[in-house]
């Protein structure tokens, strides 16, 4: 038999966690309520996770003292941030094993690499063009005709590295203001929701996945999760049906987030993939028995799967910087604390910025999306 919870004493396992997040913190959670212990490489960057982790490594991705160390300190490793230096996760693979695989990881972390593989495998995505050039931005607005998004290849996420296009400008000012980076114009997709699938592979090649969330966002940034997403049930199966596809594809081990666009006729295109756990899975601490990140703990420590049923329909708001009335002063909580069926969760983080993400509330029964705008309007 594989390793189950109940490892024996000489056999403890340490989960590695690269990047110290909140996905990370959430992570060590889930890691302590089994019995579990962490370890949490922040990079050096600002992390929730230390406060929960057995230890932590507060150095940069490339140092490769830090690598030998996490490395000596955890027995098996997992990410919670996709950009981490391809070489440092195959390091980290080479040494102790990492789930999902660096290369699983590379192809999510870039934009041109994920669509060409969307595209490679018939994976239906927004028309694009890779562009490196002024002629080649030229020739790929010239053939999209219309309006588009323009984004940077490498490190972007929440809208940051975007320029979106009319079509009707000059190829030389868009690529002047872009920046002049390697980047993917994407084709408009006029779509009618935005939805998103979990799922999650054994390194045997078991696969499930959790109802589709239907997510709508304030400036980019993810404000409400609504589950199950309020589309057909052929819609969702569909949607389960590429995320599995995805997911076998990439042969790959752990959680994933599938994002993609519903067109007004219920057709599909995938928008872009998280090889971690994602923010619209949130919920499945409260409204499921397995939540998304003890999934990824099953897979890394090759233990059994965990249910993905819902167990009641639920909302996860999410609580952004911008709910606080100053950088340190959080807005009043009795009302989400008196509301039934609400959970209340913290990252902990110092101050709040902006749309920081700074927590979240799971509001569950079918009334929360209800609830949710209550709360929201007397915050915000
Ligand atoms: P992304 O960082 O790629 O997830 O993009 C952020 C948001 O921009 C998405 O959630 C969409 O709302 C919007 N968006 C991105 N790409 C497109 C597209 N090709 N067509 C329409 N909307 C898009």
């Amino acid at each position: 038999m594989s390793a189950s919870v109940f490892f024996p004493l000489d056999q403890q396992q340490v989960v590695g966690v690269i990047g110290g997040g909140q996905l990370g913190r959430m992570l060590a959670l889930a890691a302590r309520r089994m019995g579990v212990r962490s370890v949490v490489w922040t990079g050096g960057l600002e992390a929730p996770a230390v406060e929960v982790a057995d230890e932590v490594i507060d150095k940069p991705f490339d140092d490769p003292q830090a690598l030998l160390d996490f490395c000596g300190k955890a027995t098996v490793a997992t990410v919670e941030f996709e950009n981490i230096p391809l070489q440092t996760m195959r390091g980290v693979a080479g040494k102790i094993g990492l789930f999902p695989s660096p290369d699983a990881v590379g192809i999510c972390q870039n934009r041109e690499r994920e669509k060409n593989f969307l595209r490679d495998h018939g994976i239906p995505c927004a028309p694009f063009w890779v562009v490196d050039t002024l002629d080649d931005l030229t020739a790929a607005m010239a053939e999209l005709g219309g309006p588009g998004v323009l984004k940077t290849a490498a490190f972007g996420y929440d809208g940051k590295g975007q320029l979106r296009i009319s079509g009707e400008e000059s190829p030389s000012d868009v690529w002047q203001q872009f920046g002049k980076k390697r980047a993917v114009l994407e084709g408009w997709v006029p779509f009618e929701k935005e939805i998103s699938v979990m799922v999650v592979r054994s390194s045997d090649g078991e696969l499930r996945s959790y109802d589709p969330a239907e997510n709508r966002h304030r400036e980019h940034i993810l404000d409400v999760s609504i589950v199950p997403a309020v589309i057909r049930k052929e819609v969702a199966d569909e949607a389960r049906a590429i995320a599995a596809t995805v997911a076998e594809a990439l042969d790959y081990q752990g959680i994933l987030g599938v994002e993609f666009f519903v067109n007004r006729d219920g057709s599909l295109v995938v928008n872009e993939m998280a090889p971690r756990p994602h923010n619209s899975g949130h919920h499945t601490l409260d409204a499921c028995a397995c939540s998304q990140f003890e999934q990824q703990l099953r897979v890394v420590l090759g233990l059994p799967l965990g249910s993905t049923e819902l167990i009641s329909p639920c909302v996860m708001l999410n609580l952004l910087g911008d709910f606080w009335s100053s950088e340190t002063e959080p807005p009043d909580w009795t009302s989400l604390l008196q509301t039934k069926g609400a959970v209340l969760h913290l990252y902990g983080k110092r101050r709040a910025k902006g749309m920081r993400k700074m927590g979240h509330a799971t509001l569950l029964g079918e009334d929360a999306l209800k609830k949710a705008e209550v709360l929201k309007a007397a915050w915000l």
